[in-house]
């Protein structure tokens, strides 16, 4: 990598001309959708999804209920209560509220209501357990993909559940130690100009370690996290694994971030284990936060340089009606274009920030990954030297795109079951037919100058 005074002085914008090269490149690599038509039919879902608000909230609160329901009559009635609240019903949904109207019909609904929500689970979630993964683990690592695995299970109520969400974890690590240690020799997935990146890669939610995380009482919620995430963390540098803290609401991430820095300054961490944190820039103040991760990065040398995965956010809508609840502003940018400016501006300080801290660059966003890639080399490095990563189910063309071009990426992958899964399943589709999501105008066929132009 070049020194940082070399560094410093590069002009810190790629020219379009150089963007625009990188995402057409990465664009005639995708995959064909042809290959996959089971994937090509849930898009279609997605689709329609997305052309009607309501069919879009029905869906949503249909998917919330799913574990809840008991039978599957059950099921088909709040399939059929949801969709009745839908003005204009395209036929295939006239057709199963038809079917709605017999006991059999509501049998047959139900069960083709819980096959459908457990089939767009499958595509986000690899496993029910890390042994049940282990295969699609393997299969990525073998087409040049590496993973990190995010056991499923968000804002636990009692102590005894974060005791079981921190058992799992510390099971998860211990059992696919041996999974990774049989995986053959990637060079550009387990090293770059830093050192080595560990194969083993683990997210976790703070909101899952403790129940005690609270917007007023950040200290309590902190304090009880930290004695788990204590543990996971030892036993994460016993194995050479890599430990992620994910990023949540806004409410909470004062805590998560101080907690993650508190916890690596401890003396016991210095050498390992390789660890990171989220920065999300939808968020107004993340350059602010970025500037306090850098410089903790900085006066806090490690064995391994904090890794810092850098996303829009997953809250969106949430923030935004939790701030007008209140009446507050909102933390989060209101202009879908604003996050994306920014996010190329913490993508280009987090670059420069390097070595000190390791850059990911986490988006599915064609213009935001070729933004980074062009000016990864526009600073003279490498190209190992930037990680991109998107999520199981929604990054999975990219992903093998980026790979086959010989990038570094890392794939996202969540196991556990569907009801711990909801809540994921539920932001991923919102995600996903959100009008403004980079996936659903590319699903629509925007072209390709209009999807790559700057935002
Ligand atoms: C590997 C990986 C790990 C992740 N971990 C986390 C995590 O720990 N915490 C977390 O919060 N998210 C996480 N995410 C999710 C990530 O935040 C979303 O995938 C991301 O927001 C989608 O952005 P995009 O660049 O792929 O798509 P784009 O379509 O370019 O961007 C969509 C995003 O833009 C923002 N946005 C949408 N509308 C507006 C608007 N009107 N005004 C302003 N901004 C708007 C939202 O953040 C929305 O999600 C992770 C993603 C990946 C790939």
């Amino acid at each position: 990598m070049a020194p940082a005074s070399i560094v410093a002085a590069v002009t810190t914008t790629a020219p379009e001309t150089e963007i625009l090269a990188v995402g057409r490149e990465i664009a005639a690599a995708l995959p064909s959708a042809s290959r996959n038509p089971l994937k090509a039919l849930d898009d279609k879902a997605m689709d329609l999804a997305s052309q009607d608000a309501d069919l879009r909230a029905a869906l949503f609160r249909f998917v919330d209920v799913v574990p809840a329901c008991r039978s599957l009559d059950d099921l088909a009635r709040h399939l059929s209560g949801f969709l009745d609240e839908v003005d204009d019903r395209p036929p295939s949904l006239q057709v199963a509220m038809r079917m709605s109207e017999s006991r059999a019909g509501r049998q047959a609904l139900g069960a083709a209501a819980a096959a459908g929500v457990k089939h767009m689970a499958h595509r986000f979630i690899v496993g029910e357990t890390p042994r049940e993964a282990t295969g699609v683990l393997e299969d990525l690592w073998k087409h040049g993909v590496a993973t990190s695995v995010d056991l499923l299970g968000e804002a636990t109520i009692t102590s005894a559940e974060a005791d079981r969400y921190a058992g799992r974890c510390r099971e998860a690590l211990d059992g696919l130690v041996e999974v990774y240690r049989k995986l053959p020799e990637r060079p550009s997935l387990e090293a770059d100009s830093a050192g080595r990146i560990p194969r083993e890669n683990l997210s976790v939610k703070v909101s899952a370690l403790t129940p005690l995380l609270r917007a007023d009482a950040p200290e309590l919620g902190k304090r009880d996290a930290a004695v788990r995430l204590r543990d996971l963390l030892r036993r994460a540098r016993e194995l050479d694994a890599h430990l992620h803290i994910d990023m949540e609401s806004f409410d909470s991430r004062e805590a998560v971030t101080d907690l993650v820095l508190e916890l690596l300054s401890e003396d016991e961490f210095k050498d390992g284990p390789s660890a990171g944190l989220v920065l999300q820039a939808y968020l107004r103040d993340s350059p602010q936060l970025c500037e306090r991760v850098i410089d903790w990065a900085q006066s806090t040398p490690r064995g391994y340089p904090l890794l810092v995965r850098l996303v829009k956010g997953a809250y969106w809508d949430h923030e935004i009606v939790e701030a007008r609840q209140h009446g507050w502003d909102a933390p989060v940018f209101e202009v879908k274009a604003d996050s994306d400016r920014n996010f190329e501006d913490l993508t280009v300080r987090l670059l420069e920030a390097r070595p000190s801290v390791r850059p990911a660059i986490a988006s599915h966003n064609l213009r935001s990954v070729a933004h980074a890639i062009a000016q990864n080399r526009r600073l003279g490095a490498p190209d190992e030297d930037l990680e991109l990563q998107v999520l199981r189910g929604l990054g999975d063309d990219l992903q093998h795109a980026l790979a086959a071009l010989g990038m570094r990426v890392r794939t996202y992958c969540p196991v556990g079951d569907l009801v711990a899964g909801m809540a994921y399943l539920v932001r991923r589709l919102l995600e996903n037919t959100s009008n403004e999501s980079f996936l659903h105008e590319q699903a629509r066929g925007v072209p390709l100058e209009t999807l790559l132009a700057a935002p």
